[in-house]
């Protein structure tokens, strides 16, 4: 047993722990939760917790459904939202196989993987999330819009939003859980919030995620409010993204940061960037995996629809934010594609892959678009080369289906289920009679 085994032990014993809840996490990005008497973890964390794979979303066939969660103890945490008395903790676990190796389906372990790829050459991964929710009234009515829970818009503070005290809140539980938040404030769309949370290495930030989620769902019901971070809930209003910022460090030091050269972005950042631009359509559909996705990166509300990059230009689908002299280590990229429905270990191992790609690779970045690329005509975008991000999860497959860089991140276990599994998303959305449809045809035709 290891010195973080330890602690956790006598963490029990100390917190009068009476569940460990054990978590892990789908291929599609849904949260799941075993939970265990304290006296079953030093077992856990010497042979891990037996389940069966095969009832798990994308984990294994039924021949070989058995699988082990082994809890990680770094990730041990009390969750403050079962109040006070006994206490409940959770862990994340790494999903083995019987024979003890890694399970090529467990997302924690793809990204970890391509982290690894990327410490071999000498580099750290760290991500900073923006994280945007809506908060809506009450329980939702099948069939019918959600309602806001304020009128609300960007950065407004009301003393009785709804919206404030639940940001106090749920910062409040999300600290008393070691994750920091940086920034929040209301969001653009009437009931949006926005929490930014601190950078940190990308695999602790995927946890950190995940938690977010949980907390967020879970304060909102206690508020009997209903949150939710479908990427675009509302045709009229902005769509739910989470920008996130990226850097690359080898050891202390920032690699994208060079003094002196434009916005301070070394050679290695402008490499990385020009990666992510030419795999942008390949890894689409892993950054935005839902239907619903492809209707949050329609021109405008702030999400991006090109793929391009730039300086201070918020229709640009990679962003260098505005540097500040003398603080190099701060040198980052925004990538704005992401939504927060997406699972955040395939995610963020894409968007690494693709950037590591353009470094090992060389990649020449193109030129910065310094125009508003939402207002320029087809032809203007033709004649800069900007091409446009898949228009719905149908065209994000077709691509991804013919990615190398895919299905060599994601390993071919994966990469097989998500393109399968997400195929028939779209054969059953196809179908769907959408109000759309009705209102516009049965009073004239
Ligand atoms: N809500 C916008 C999106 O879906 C982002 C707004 C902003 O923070 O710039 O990407
Ligand atoms: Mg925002
Ligand atoms: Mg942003």
């Amino acid at each position: 047993m290891g010195k973080q085994e330890d602690f956790v032990l006598r963490a029990l014993e100390e917190r009068d722990v009476r569940f460990v809840r054990l978590w892990f996490t789908d291929v599609l990005g849904y949260l799941k939760s075993v939970a265990i008497a304290p006296a079953e973890l030093e077992g856990a964390f010497s042979e891990g917790i037996g389940f069966d794979g095969s009832a798990i979303e994308g984990f294994a066939r039924v021949t070989e459904a058995d699988m082990l969660a082994s809890p990680d103890p770094s990730t041990f945490q009390i969750l403050p939202w079962r109040g006070d008395g006994p206490a409940t903790a959770r862990m994340f676990c790494d999903i083995t196989m019987p024979d003890g190796s890694a399970s090529y389906a467990d997302p924690r372990y793809v990204l970890k993987r391509t982290l690894q790829s990327a410490a071999d050459k000498g580099f750290t991964f760290y991500t900073h999330p923006e994280i945007e929710f809506y908060l809506f009234k009450g329980a939702l009515e099948p069939g019918r819009p959600p309602v806001p829970v304020d009128q609300s818009g960007y950065f407004d503070h009301t003393a009785t939003s709804a919206g404030s005290d639940f940001r106090r809140e749920a910062i409040t539980m999300l600290e008393a859980m070691g994750i920091s938040v940086e920034f929040s404030h209301h969001e653009g769309g009437p009931g949006q919030q926005e929490i930014d949370l601190r950078y940190a290495d990308a695999l602790s930030t995927a946890d950190n995620i995940m938690t977010f989620r949980t907390v967020v769902r879970e304060v909102a019901l206690s508020q009997g409010v209903w949150a939710s971070f479908m990427p675009k809930p509302f045709t009229e209003h902005p769509g739910s993204g989470m920008h996130t910022h990226v850097s690359l460090f080898e050891g202390d030091r920032n690699a994208f940061f060079e003094g002196g050269a434009e916005y301070q972005l070394s050679k290695t950042g402008r490499h990385f960037i020009a990666g992510i631009l030419h795999h942008a359509a390949e890894i689409t559909a892993v950054t935005n995996q839902w239907v619903n996705s492809y209707k949050r990166l329609i021109g405008g509300g702030e999400a991006p629809s090109y793929i391009s990059w730039g300086h201070n230009n918020r229709s640009a689908m990679v962003r260098v934010p505005m540097y500040k002299p003398n603080k190099g280590q701060s040198t980052r990229i925004e990538l704005r594609t992401i939504d927060a429905a997406c699972n955040p270990y395939l995610a963020f191992a894409v968007v690494l892959a693709a950037g590591m790609k353009g470094l090992e690779g060389e990649y020449e970045l193109p030129r910065e678009s310094e125009d508003d690329v939402w207002s320029l005509t087809d032809r203007e975008r033709q004649a800069l080369g900007l091409e446009q991000l898949p228009k719905s999860l149908y065209d994000a497959i077709g691509i991804a289906e013919r990615s190398e860089l895919l299905a060599e991140t994601l390993g071919e276990h994966v990469f097989d289920f998500f393109l399968r599994n997400k195929r028939q998303e779209w054969e059953e959305y196809r179908g769907q009679v959408s109000a759309f449809e009705r209102d516009r045809m049965l009073p004239v035709i």
